[in-house]
């Protein structure tokens, strides 16, 4: 890996990034699906690779030398993760399968702890992806709670009109996305943060399309739970995080039970370890875990806000492009919009225009993106979807351009 101490140098940066220079049909890879996966870093990869060549074994259990010497790797990389989001203490950093499973272990906590009952209300946005729906309504199914949405504008901006009724004296938890999968919208997390503070309401954030963009600090963020994948922030899939406040996790009860979360077993009673082992039963991915670590440092050595201006003359740009492309509409024109892009053509399919610029190296997402109520909200059938990373060029924005004409005349 190169070290980056120098402003940001999109080539370099892309030299680290092995898979960039892959060809697909034929042509040079535009990989332009970031918001779905994003490509991982010879870092990475090398961190992987030596893991299992030479340090693999179970962790939180052994006193052999590589069990302790694992658990000491795997402890580390939950500090570089309390580092990138700025926690005040490693034991609020659960590792856990990725955001879908950090959102169904809060929302299950909420319903078996007792914190959520029959006339209770939880408070979700428009704006979700389904991972930050269903285990919602999951919640409320067997609870007897109620599930409201903030709603949003035809802009694909989260309507703040009616937020003081909507947080109110029956509302127990207040579950928001920072960034819109589909749209790219960020969110108002300030005001929708502070609106629920005043009422002691606490939230879940989720930051799935936010780590990978820009610096994240949870304590000045002010809510209690903040989730997000590695896999959507350059590293290995099947990990991610699931940070809270203290003193909510230790208030919910564990997630799944099993060993390395007990303190104590009897086949009478059993009492559960402190944080985080409490919510991390059985052998944890560890490789993941290792691989994550690698990653929030790399982005920490890049810097985040080098990666946020980076992608945001970025995204300007394609903006720019896009919207002197013939027959073409933007799909939500958000306030502020983070590094994905959604929009129609004219009479053509999403899925025909996505399977044109497939054929030319181009990868986009076509369809819902796991937001149908923000498709039926705006009435569309689904849209194309491209969403930038930080390895993204200005250069491969004008071949999507030229894709997009490619797809207008075959279609047309
Ligand atoms: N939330 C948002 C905003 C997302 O974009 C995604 C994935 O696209 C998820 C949640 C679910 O993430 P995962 O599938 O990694 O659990």
């Amino acid at each position: 890996m190169t070290a980056h101490t120098a402003p940001f140098d999109v080539d370099r940066v892309r030299a680290d990034f092995p898979i960039l220079t892959r060809e697909v049909h034929g042509k040079p890879l535009v990989y332009l699906d970031n918001a779905a996966t994003t490509q991982k870093p010879r870092a990475v990869l090398d961190r992987l690779a030596r893991y299992y060549s030479h340090e693999n074994a179970n962790v939180h259990r052994g006193v052999h030398f590589l069990s302790a010497d694992g658990t000491e790797h795997y402890e580390e990389a939950r500090r570089s993760v309390q580092r990138f989001v700025g926690a005040e203490h490693a034991r609020e950093v659960v590792f856990t399968r990725g955001t879908t499973e950090s959102i169904n272990l809060v929302a299950h906590g909420f319903a078996r702890g007792g914190f959520l009952a029959s006339g209770d209300e939880i408070l979700v946005s428009a704006l979700e992806h389904h991972a930050n729906v269903v285990p919602w309504q999951m919640a409320a199914e067997v609870t007897g709670a109620t599930l409201r949405v903030i709603p949003m504008t035809d802009r694909g901006d989260l309507d703040l009109t009616d937020l003081d009724s909507l947080i109110n004296e029956r509302t127990r938890i207040v579950a928001v996305t920072h960034t819109s999968n589909a749209l790219g919208t960020v969110t108002p997390l300030a005001k929708i943060i502070a609106a629920a503070r005043a009422m002691d309401v606490p939230v879940l954030v989720d930051g799935a399309q936010a780590t990978p963009h820009a610096a994240v600090d949870v304590q000045a963020l002010g809510a209690d739970f903040f989730v997000f994948s590695s896999h959507k922030t350059y590293g290995p899939t099947g990990i991610g995080v699931l940070w809270g406040r203290e003193a909510w996790l230790d208030k919910l009860p564990p997630y799944q039970g099993g060993g390395d979360m007990i303190e104590n077993v009897t086949f009478e009673k059993t009492t559960y370890t402190g944080l985080p082992g409490k919510f991390e039963a059985g052998t944890p991915h560890v490789a993941g875990g290792i691989g994550l670590g690698a990653a929030v440092e790399y982005l920490m050595d890049l810097g985040m806000e080098n990666v946020a201006a980076h992608e945001a003359d970025l995204v300007s740009y394609a903006e720019a492009q896009l919207g002197a492309v013939e027959g073409l509409t933007f799909v939500g024109t958000p306030e502020a919009r983070a590094s994905a892009i959604s929009f129609l053509l004219d009479g053509i399919h999403p899925y025909d225009a996505g399977t044109v610029l497939d054929r030319l190296g181009i990868a986009v997402r076509t369809g819902q993106h796991c937001a149908q109520p923000v498709m039926d909200r705006l009435g569309v059938p689904g849209t194309v979807r491209a969403s930038f990373g930080l390895y993204n060029t200005r250069a491969e924005v004008d071949v999507l351009i030229d894709g997009l004409s490619r797809v207008r005349t075959l279609f047309g």
